[in-house]
This record gives C-alpha cells, sequence and structure tokens, in this order.
C-alpha cells in the first residue's frame, strides 16, 4: 500500500530535513491524541529540523491499538496541516521514532520501554480523567475502582499513575537515572497534578520509592496552547487531496502555536526554545490566563452553543450576540481575576487574538467535543474566577450564565428538542441527578450539591446560587440564544 512514507509528495508539503535513523526514544509520550500530534511533536520536530539531534519519540498507547498501528505502517510519519482563513501549509513530522502499544505488546512492553537508560522524558496527553484526581479536592482519587486495582496490582498497572510508579520503581530498583514527568495536559498546575497522583501512589506502595522520586524525579508545569480539533473525515479528505495519499494520522490545527514551559528537567530535554517554547520559572499565571479566559471562553461558547443547535466555534462567533457575550466574559469577568500584570502580558491584545481565532472557520472544532468532560473542566474554567468575584464583591453574571448553560447542557436536550450525548467521566452521576431532580430551582440545587465537583463553599453561597439559578430558568424558559442576548453587557 502506498502510504506518505512511501510516495514522493508534493513540492509544497515540508518534509523532515534531518537524519531520522540518527533518533533515540529520549522522550516516551504517552497518548498519541490529536493535541500531541500538532503540538509538543511539532515542536520536537521544528528543532531537529533547525539543529538536528538524536531526541526522538516513542508513542505509547495504553488503551487503543488503531492510530498507532497506522503509524507504525507509514515508518511512524503523519501530516499535520495548519490552516486559518489566510491559507494553509501541510507539514511532515518526522521526530516519532517508535511506538508501544499495550494492547498489543503488553503492559510489561510499555514498563520496560520507560525504564530504558536513555529516556529523558515521559510526557504525557491524557486528559483531565488520565490522573485519576478528585477535581474538587486536585488529590488522587482512592475511590476510583481503576486506582484501587492498581495499589492491589501494582506490576500490572491500568492507570497511567500506577504506569509510572511501577516504570519509576525499575528504574529505581535497576540503578537507573531518574527522569522528568511532563504532563501537558490543559489542568492548573499539571506538574503538581502529576506528582501528587504519583507520589500519592508510590507512598501507599513503598515510602523508600516516595523518598526517591520526591528527591529525585522532576515534575515541571507547562502551559499549552493551540487549537487542534478531532480529525473528521472531511479534514482527512482535504489532507489526502493536498497529498495525494491517505494519512490516516493526519490531523489540522490553526497556525498559532504557544508552550511555556518550568525549566526544570533534570536528565536534559531539547532545545524547544529553538522552536518558539518559552521557559520561565512560573507557569501559574500564564496557565491561570490561558484556561480563564481561552478555555473558559470555548466552555461557555460550547455549552451555551450546543444547546442553540451550533455545531462548531466558528459558528458560535458568527452570531453577534455570542460573539459579544464572550468579549465580554474575557474582559470583565476572566481578564480581572488573573495575575500577570500588564507588563508581562497585553490582555486585550491577548483577547482580541482568541477572538479571532475562534472565529477561524477553516477548523471547525466541534462545541460537543469541548463540551465534554465538564465536570472536570468547570472548576479550574468557571468556579475559580466565580470565587474570586465572590472575594472580591464584584458580580459575575456571564460565568453564572456559562455554569448554567453546563447545568442545562447535562440534562440531555438541546433547545431543539435534539438529544445531547453526554460524555463526563460522573455522566452517571449526572443523568441519576437529571433523572430524580424535577426541572428548574431543585435541579440546579442537585447539580450544586456535587462536592467534588463545586467543592465546598459554593452550594452554600447564597448569591451564587441566586445567580446561577436565575441563569438556569432563562435558559429553560428562553432557551440559550435569547438567553444569552439578553445577557449582554450594557453598552455592548
Ligand atoms: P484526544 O481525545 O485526541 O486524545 C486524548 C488522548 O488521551 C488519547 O490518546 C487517549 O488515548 C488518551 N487518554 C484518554 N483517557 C486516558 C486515560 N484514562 N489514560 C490514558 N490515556 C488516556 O484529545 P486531545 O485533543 O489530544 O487532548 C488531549 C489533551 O490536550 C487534553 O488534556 C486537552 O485539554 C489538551 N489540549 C488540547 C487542545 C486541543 O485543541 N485539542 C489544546 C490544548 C490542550
Amino acid at each position: 500500500m502506498t502510504t506518505i512514507a512511501t510516495t514522493s509528495l508534493p513540492a509544497g508539503v515540508q518534509r523532515p530535513g534531518y537524519d531520522r535513523a540518527g533518533l533515540k526514544s529520549r522522550v516516551v509520550h504517552i497518548g498519541f491524541g490529536a493535541f500531541h500530534r500538532a503540538h509538543q511533536a511539532v515542536m520536537t520536530d521544528r528543532v531537529l529540523n533547525s539543529l538536528g539531534g538524536d531526541w526522538g519519540i516513542c508513542e505509547v498507547s495504553l488503551h487503543s491499538a488503531g492510530l498507532l498501528q497506522a503509524l507504525r505502517g507509514q515508518d511512524h510519519l503523519f501530516t499535520v496541516l495548519e490552516k486559518d482563513g489566510n491559507g494553509r501549509q501541510a507539514r511532515i513530522i518526522g521526530a516519532v521514532n517508535e511506538s508501544v502499544i499495550a494492547a498489543i505488546e503488553g503492559i510489561d512492553a510499555v514498563l520496560e520501554k520507560l525504564a530504558e537508560p536513555q529516556v529523558a522524558i515521559v510526557s504525557m496527553t491524557i486528559t483531565e480523567k488520565g490522573y485519576c484526581i478528585e477535581p474538587g479536592s486536585g488529590e488522587l482519587d482512592r475511590a476510583n475502582p481503576r486506582i484501587q486495582a492498581d495499589i492491589l496490582h501494582p506490576e500490572a498497572p491500568g492507570t497511567v499513575p500506577g504506569l509510572l510508579v511501577e516504570a519509576l520503581r525499575r528504574r529505581y530498583a535497576r540503578g537507573l537515572k531518574p527522569l522528568t514527568l511532563l504532563s501537558c495536559d490543559n489542568i492548573p498546575g499539571n506538574g503538581h497534578v502529576v506528582k501528587r497522583a504519583v507520589l500519592g501512589l508510590a507512598q501507599a506502595r513503598d515510602p523508600a520509592l516516595a523518598a526517591w522520586i520526591e528527591g529525585h524525579v522532576s515534575f515541571p508545569a507547562t502551559m499549552v496552547d493551540r487549537i487542534v480539533p478531532a480529525a473528521t473525515d472531511e479534514t482527512l479528505a482535504e489532507i489526502t487531496a493536498i497529498l495525494g495519499v491517505e494519512d490516516p494520522c493526519a490531523i489540522a490545527c490553526e497556525p498559532f502555536i504557544q508552550w511555556v514551559i518550568e525549566d526544570n528537567f533534570v536528565a536534559g530535554r531539547p532545545d524547544w526554545q529553538r522552536a518558539g517554547a518559552q521557559f520561565v520559572a512560573d507557569v501559574a499565571p500564564y496557565e491561570e490566563m490561558k484556561l480563564r479566559m481561552l478555555n473558559g471562553s470555548h466552555s461557555f461558547l460550547a455549552w451555551l452553543g450546543n444547546l442553540a443547535g451550533y455545531q462548531h466555534i466558528s459558528d458560535c462567533m458568527a452570531d453577534p450576540c455570542y460573539r459579544a457575550a464572550v468579549a465580554g466574559l474575557m474582559a470583565r469577568e476572566q481578564a480581572p481575576t488573573l495575575r500577570l500584570g500588564a507588563d508581562e502580558v497585553d490582555l486585550a491584545a491577548y483577547a482580541a487574538r482568541l477572538l479571532e481565532r475562534f472565529a477561524n472557520p477553516e477548523l471547525k472544532h466541534r462545541t460537543w467535543q469541548i463540551a465534554m468532560d465538564g465536570t472536570q473542566k468547570l472548576p479550574q474554567r468557571m468556579l475559580d474566577p466565580v470565587r474570586w468575584h465572590i472575594a472580591h464583591g464584584d458580580v459575575y453574571p456571564l460565568l453564572a450564565l456559562g455554569i448554567a448553560g453546563w447545568m442545562r447542557y447535562v440534562g440531555g436536550r438541546d433547545d431543539l428538542g435534539a438529544e445531547i450525548d453526554i460524555r463526563d467521566p460522573l455522566r452517571d452521576e449526572l443523568r441519576r441527578i437529571v433523572d430524580t431532580s424535577p426541572e428548574g430551582e431543585p435541579r440546579v440545587r442537585a447539580l450544586l450539591a456535587l462536592r467534588q465537583v463545586f467543592g465546598a463553599g459554593l452550594a452554600d453561597h447564597d448569591g451564587f446560587v441566586a445567580a446561577v439559578t436565575q441563569a438556569y430558568l432563562g435558559l429553560a424558559r428562553n432557551g440559550a440564544k435569547a438567553t444569552v442576548a439578553a445577557a449582554l453587557p450594557a453598552g455592548d
């Protein structure tokens, strides 16, 4: 079969300009999803193109096999298509040099790969739920049956924290060098999250191992940004037309890319700054900016847009009321809550750029995709800013509307009566609440009682409950479009 590895590609397609035979698996990555392909793999490929070197990536899959099998069939090469209203550029990424698929080679093969001496970084994009953290407390979720299984059978782990602890145990027992665990997921303090998950499990197993990990392994935090929608048949057909050959691993994304990283790598790293990454002492303020301004606005558009029947974020942005509402959300209710000073970031320019990026008609980023896993996303994207406003005696009508939008969304029907396929780690719990609590105020109260999402405090705060209930009742009575229009800040 002809693949991108065996055919000659059109001249406009950029290819790796370095010697791939010299690559070693110095980075092992867990989660060959859409984002990793268009972000960390691209950044590493840029470094290799500019400096050469041997920083190859070994891709690991714990659950599925299909995509990595396809990748193997094309010599681990894949295509990234960057596009917006101004044009498009296809690039073949060559930074991946091998892969291990647990479903085929077994979990021990994955563990042995992680325990190879040259491995310096284990990076991951496994989504929020991959860390098995309780969203409200930020601690390892010991009630999670998969974590319990990993505590009982640590040598054959089924979760990422379990995998990392067993791999580190092997390195420790063999006297190998420690490495860096690099989370590239959108979670506040992602470095701390992976550290807490790993140390929590290691402590349960062997305090000496936990002490070695704490003293030797590093967990730098990162802020990652690039909008990378899941690939659709349409995207893949567009890329086939450009390449002249199919690439089932191809992905399309926007041209914008940003990566802010805490410079704390115990076993070295690629010179990612050559690719545009920014190394800083403290990532937290950048992360907070991105989670609240970008992700918080994305969730607002996704829940309220999906309810109104808008399939894509760009469809929401074509509605002047949604555009104005999300601009108001950023300027009035998210930006003031941030720690970054005006000398570090021009927040008005950042927000304007975000509005432009959201409106990119080429991306077809589905509201349904962004709307999923709301219980994991709400705390950092909307609830923390609400707490800031409460502490500062401020109002937050658009945040309340976004939260109420999530509550309507998990009700399972949009404003046109169509059923919504709810995806969430707490889906069963959400369904039980929706089935047993009457529509209206009782439903709002029942959802607010989800302590692992809302924590203590908010559910008992009269002003918060009233603001969310009012927004919810507006959505139920008038639908999302009318409620968003009515919520526009004065003057917009
Ligand atoms: P995706 O669905 O394409 O990929 C998710 C990957 O995570 C898959 O490889 C899947 O196998 C793996 N995974 C999921 N649950 C897991 C678990 N329990 N254990 C181990 N692996 C698991 O999603 P994506 O768009 O690539 O997003 C991945 C991460 O990147 C998310 O945290 C997301 O917030 C972040 N991110 C995405 C974008 C974007 O635009 N797509 C932008 C910035 C950050």
